[in-house]
């Protein structure tokens, strides 16, 4: 096993200490590029599980519900415009 330094204190990091990302010997986090240049892969960190979010793009997008309220709103005033054109017009004639 290569010896990988500390960039910190320069104590040599055993690999429990690379495991853990901490360097005993001063406390300190092991930064990223000291995996780099020893060559590891870096600290075992959680793998972040990307949440695949599957868009329902099939149905979804003409059903929204935040679409139903405004369409449903603008008919009712080109309905409202529709009525008062024709009261206006009704009462001018
Ligand atoms: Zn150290």
């Amino acid at each position: 096993m290569t010896a990988v330094r500390c960039s910190n204190c320069a104590a040599d990091l055993s690999g429990r200490e690379l495991d853990d990302g901490w360097c005993n010997a001063c406390g300190k986090s092991i930064p990223s590029f000291v995996y780099r240049e020893a060559g590891l892969k870096g600290r075992k960190e959680k793998a972040i599980p990307q949440a695949t979010r599957t868009p329902m793009t099939t149905s979804a997008t003409s059903m929204d519900p935040e679409d139903r309220p405004a369409g449903w709103q603008l008919a009712l005033i080109g309905l409202a415009m529709i009525g008062l054109a024709t009261v206006i017009v009704l009462a001018f004639v």
